[in-house]
C-alpha cells in the first residue's frame, strides 16, 4: 500500500472535484478516513487470513463492490438529512471514488499481492503494467523505518503531486466558469 497518508490526500485531491464552500468540512474528513480504511484488513494476518484469501489484505475491502457498498453506508447511516450543498447521489459518487482510489493507488504499488478489483465475484488479484510506488510497511515500527520513508518519498511525486495537480486544476475550472 501506499501509506494512508498518501491515500487520505489522495481522497482530498478527488474531493477537490465535488468541492463547493457551502459543503461542510466533515465531508471531506470523511471522505479520507473512506479512503484509508481498506488497508484495516491486515488486522485479517492476526486471525489466520492468508494474504491471497478472499478477505486477505488487498482482497474484498480493495475492491469496487467494497468502495460502492461502503459509500452507500456512509450516505445512509451518516448523512440521513442529506448535506449542504451536496445531492445524496453525487456525495455516494464522491466517496465512492475516494474509497475505489485506495485499491487503484495499491495496484501501482511494487510489492505484495494485487488488488482484487472484482471481489467478491472474481477474487483474481491485479496491478497495472507500471508500478513506480513503493510499497509502504504494513507495521507503524516499518512505517517509521527506512524503507517507510522510501515508501513516503516514491509517493511524492506518484500521488501526492498529481493530487495537488488535480485540486488546482479543478480550482482554476470553477474560478473560470463562474460569472464575472
Ligand atoms: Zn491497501
Amino acid at each position: 500500500m501506499p501509506s494512508a497518508f498518501s491515500h487520505a490526500v489522495a481522497a482530498l485531491g478527488i474531493g477537490a472535484l465535488f468541492y463547493r464552500p457551502e459543503i461542510p468540512k466533515r465531508v471531506w474528513v470523511i471522505g479520507a478516513a473512506c479512503a484509508a480504511l481498506p488497508d484495516l484488513d491486515v488486522i485479517g494476518f492476526r486471525f489466520g487470513i492468508a494474504y491471497g484469501d478472499a478477505l486477505g489484505h488487498r482482497g474484498f475491502s480493495h475492491s469496487l463492490v467494497f468502495a460502492a457498498a461502503l459509500a452507500a453506508l456512509v450516505v445512509w447511516v451518516g448523512f440521513r438529512r442529506g448535506v449542504s450543498g451536496m445531492r445524496p447521489t453525487t456525495l455516494w459518487a464522491y466517496l465512492f471514488l475516494a474509497t475505489a482510489s485506495h485499491g487503484f493507488l495499491d495496484a501501482f504499488t511494487d510489492g505484495g499481492l494485487g488488488v482484487a478489483f472484482f471481489a467478491p465475484m472474481d477474487n483474481t488479484r491485479y496491478f497495472f503494467p507500471i508500478r513506480p510506488i513503493r510499497v509502504s510497511p504494513l507495521t507503524p515500527r516499518g512505517f517509521f523505518s527506512e524503507r517507510g520513508f522510501a515508501a513516503l518519498r516514491s509517493e511524492l511525486p506518484w500521488v501526492c503531486l498529481p493530487s495537488a495537480l488535480l485540486a488546482v486544476l479543478a480550482t482554476a475550472w470553477r474560478r473560470l466558469r463562474q460569472p464575472a
